[in-house]
């Protein structure tokens, strides 16, 4: 596989780039904010080789505290089998492997739609938070007419950006990346 870390960072400045341009346009919508760690309390992770060899450079830097509190963590995890669980790199509401986290997380909240064009929205809809306010409990679906009803200046848009998408992107094979397999965060601790 090749490891071209140089080239995978030109391709997450890329993601970022788009993924603010993003948040930024459906502002209106988003209630991210310092503190909130909802995405990393629920969710599998799904993350590459590339993903991971990339952000354990930043994990290996970290306190032997830290990385015994993680070991234990993702142990605790695998033995109870859970498929959902709390990320073993959060600590206190923050991600101790922040400038380096996988792609999944850095789509965390937007609204986004599969390669099959299938909607995928952000679970804190549910909750109160991005895009709650034109969640239609009804349908469990997002509602355009709730949008329209509610003055948000712009309308709520799906973006092609989804995990597998992102993996597939033209730029990724442009900049010679090979993600390699992907697994479950917790099966690659
Ligand atoms: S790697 Fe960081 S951002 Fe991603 S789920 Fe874990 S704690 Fe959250």
């Amino acid at each position: 596989m090749n490891t071209n870390f140089e080239n995978y960072k030109k391709f997450l400045d890329s993601i970022d780039s788009d993924i603010n341009k993003i948040f930024e346009y459906q502002k209106e919508y988003i209630h991210c904010k310092k503190g909130c760690s909802l995405c990393c309390e629920r969710g599998d992770y799904p993350v590459s080789e590339l993903e991971f060899n990339y952000f354990m450079r930043q994990a290996d830097t970290l306190d032997e505290n830290f990385k015994r509190n993680i070991k234990e963590k993702a142990d605790i995890i695998k033995q109870k089998n859970l498929e959902s669980y709390t990320c073993p790199f959060l600590f206190d509401g923050e991600c101790v492997i922040y400038k380096s986290r996988p792609l999944v997380c850095r789509l965390f909240g937007v609204l986004t739609e599969d390669k099959t064009g299938h909607p995928v929205y952000p679970f804190c809809a549910e909750e109160g938070l991005n895009f709650s306010e034109v969640f239609d409990e009804t349908t469990r679906h997002l509602s355009l007419d709730l949008a329209i009803k509610k003055n948000f200046k712009v309308l709520p848009r799906f973006c092609k950006l989804s995990y597998q998408v992102v993996l597939n992107l033209p730029l990724a094979k442009e900049l010679n990346i090979e993600f390699g397999k992907t697994k479950r965060l917790i099966d690659f601790l």
